[in-house]
């Protein structure tokens, strides 16, 4: 008998560009292998499962694995064979594994370079990677004129800014002409130990902006593999996820379903970039959204999770250079 089709992933609008993004989003950081190892026949398995079960939004950057997820994605979508008009690409510039650099001059080159590694014509956002590593009024300055130049060639179809301080997306959307900026990617601030980022969304919505929030897992602290090594969280908050991981362990429940469901649940968030390195957590992370529109979650293991992680609730780590 024939799989039955699977259920539909829902798309959301991404603030005032048009597009529609699916609410699970692709991130490509592990097929850079910043995770871990990862096949290239896993990196096109899991690509194919992501467009088999409704994802159409793919996020890497030249950072992730010092240019290989850029690579692995490209050599993915393009083994898909799936039409480039169906599925949305965002990559990032300005922070390389050699260092950051936000000039005009660097950030116009490095979309020509991600183009290649990605085999694609155009990506459809650009995003300025990680900006408080930089300088800000050079953002506004210097970097989102460039951007605007490089829409114009149509290397590009919209522009976003990433990055982990809150405090600066209002400092950029609040010094640029409105409608220069389209998306803002925020990280580990709308997950189960850190929703931050939800009072940000009334201002982030008035200023027109898509909202796209990544690492639902906590980069890891909220998976049973636990965290990376490299993972920058203080030690008191590892130690409270470890916690909540080994409770939802021993009550049988599985802790990355429930965070998954819990960034999913604001709808102002047009996407949940998870990072994802085969094809089973593709499944099982398309499976918990789905599951979620269908049934709801799971409110007491979430109620009994949120009580362990309350000591640590929004406690977050330094990035970035001090911005005078
Ligand atoms: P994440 O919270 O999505 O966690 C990723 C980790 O969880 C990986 O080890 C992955 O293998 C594992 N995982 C995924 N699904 C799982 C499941 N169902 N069960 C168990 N483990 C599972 O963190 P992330 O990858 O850092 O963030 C997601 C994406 O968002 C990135 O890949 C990247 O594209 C983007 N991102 C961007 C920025 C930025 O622009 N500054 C920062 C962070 C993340």
């Amino acid at each position: 008998m024939a799989a039955p089709p699977p259920a539909s992933l829902e798309l959301r609008p991404l603030g005032g560009t048009g597009l529609k993004v699916s609410c699970v989003g692709f991130g490509a950081s592990p097929l850079g292998r910043v995770f871990g190892p990862v096949s290239e026949d896993e990196a096109v398995a899991s690509v194919r499962e992501a467009f088999r079960l409704g994802i159409n939004l793919f996020d890497t950057s030249p950072y992730y694995g010092g240019t290989l997820s850029e690579k692995m994605l490209g050599m993915a979508l393009k083994a898909s064979g799936v039409p480039r008009d169906q599925y949305i690409v965002s990559t990032k510039c300005g922070r390389y594994k050699e260092g950051f650099d936000f000039s005009a001059e660097r950030v116009t080159r490095s979309i020509d370079e991600s183009l290649e590694r990605l085999q694609l014509d155009y990506v459809d956002i650009l995003q300025c990677h990680d900006i408080e590593f930089g300088s800000l009024d050079q953002i506004v300055n210097e970097t989102i004129p460039a951007l605007l130049k490089l829409k114009e060639t149509g290397k590009i179809r919209f522009i976003g800014i990433t990055g982990l301080p809150l405090g600066i997306f209002t400092y950029v959307l609040d010094r640029v002409p409105p409608g220069s900026v389209d998306v803002v990617l925020s990280y580990c601030h709308f997950s189960i130990n850190d929703n931050s980022l939800e009072d940000l969304l009334p201002y982030l919505k008035s200023k027109g902006v898509g909202i796209i929030s990544a690492s639902p897992l906590a980069m890891g602290l909220l998976t049973e593999s636990g965290p990376p090594e490299w993972h920058p969280a203080p030690p008191e908050l590892k130690s409270a996820c470890q916690d909540a991981v080994a409770f939802c362990q021993k009550k049988g429940k599985n802790i990355s379903k429930l965070a998954m469901q819990y960034s999913l649940t604001n709808k102002d968030i047009s996407s949940v970039l998870v990072g994802m390195n085969c094809v089973k957590q593709v499944e099982e992370n398309v499976a918990a959204a789905t599951e979620l529109a269908s049934t709801g979650m799971d409110q007491e293991t979430l109620a009994e999770v949120e009580a362990i992680l309350k000591p640590v609730k929004n406690l977050t780590w330094p990035s970035g250079i001090q911005q005078s």
